[in-house]
């Protein structure tokens, strides 16, 4: 799983070729969708038409919590929705009523080849401890907002201690906090802009990550995160800008 891809929420279908086509261009070789962005579609044709081969691309989606009864109908017209023979990674978007059976069928995906890796997102370490004990299949990904100012430690640590990958999404926490004068700070003397800084942050504690943007220089700006790296102190003072800064939904009340 590439440690970047491109997150598409709230590019609007009629953007979302050209969005996906530019990342491409730049070197994204993985995109985050989901049934309810309304771009599957749209993510399907540019892979289709990038003229890289299906296996250097890597594409998520996800079903929503919605429908965790009808995952095998959803799965199928996301998947009809891309026009791909599979999906790198298939989620469920967040732990709504039915997840357990939700999860017994992504399996079954997954024993198809049609997803070719299974997870979840936003579920927490109780949602995930739920899941184990119902479940002999561990979740390759949880997907959760994760950025210097929402740093899930035991989230971290929990995921890392059974071998699931974390995603961060939100990593530029929707772009809020780049003047905080922590991170203008690092960022100035990496010489580096705040949001490489906050992507790096995240890549270093070993966390993907799926920023969004729109604009063909962001996207570069976003990708050139492996051309530097943080020292440990550096770490440390961006760890201490944790204050639980949510830009999303809290998952922890969710039964
Ligand atoms: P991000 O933290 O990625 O921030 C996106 C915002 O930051 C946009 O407004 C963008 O503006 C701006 N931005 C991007 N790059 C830069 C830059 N270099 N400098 C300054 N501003 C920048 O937030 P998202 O909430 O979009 O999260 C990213 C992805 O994560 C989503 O697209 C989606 O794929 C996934 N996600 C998953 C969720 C889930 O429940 N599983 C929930 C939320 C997100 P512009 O586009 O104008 O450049």
């Amino acid at each position: 799983m590439p440690w970047l891809g491109l997150g598409v929420w709230q590019i609007p279908p009629s953007r979302t070729v050209a969005a996906v086509t530019e990342a491409f261009r730049i070197g994204y070789r993985h995109v985050d969708t989901a049934a309810i962005y309304g771009n599957e579609r749209e993510v399907g044709m540019a892979v289709r038409e990038s003229g890289l081969s299906r296996e250097e691309i890597f594409v998520t989606t996800k079903v929503p919590s919605g429908v965790l009864r009808h995952t095998r109908k959803a799965f199928e017209e996301s998947l009809e929705r891309l026009g791909l023979e599979y999906v790198d990674l298939y989620l469920i978007h967040y732990p709504g009523a039915g997840r357990a059976a939700a999860w017994d069928t992504l399996v079954d995906l997954q024993k198809e080849g049609r997803a070719k890796a299974i997870g979840v997102s936003n579920y927490t370490v109780r949602h995930l401890k739920e899941l184990m004990a119902a479940s002999k299949t561990v979740p390759a990904v949880n997907q959760v907002e994760f950025s210097p100012f929402l740093y899930q430690r035991e989230l971290l640590e929990f995921c890392r201690s059974k071998g699931i990958q974390l995603e961060a999404y939100s990593p530029l926490a929707r772009g809020l906090k780049l003047r905080d004068r922590t991170l203008t700070a690092v960022a100035a003397k990496q010489r580096r802009t705040a949001a490489q800084v906050m992507l790096r942050w995240a890549v270093q504690r070993e966390c993907v990550v799926i920023p969004k943007s729109a604009r063909p220089e962001r996207m570069e700006e976003n990708a050139s995160l492996f051309e530097f790296s943080l020292t440990e102190d550096e770490m440390r003072r961006l760890d201490s800008l944790d204050e639980g800064f949510r830009t999303c939904w809290d998952p922890s009340d969710e039964p």
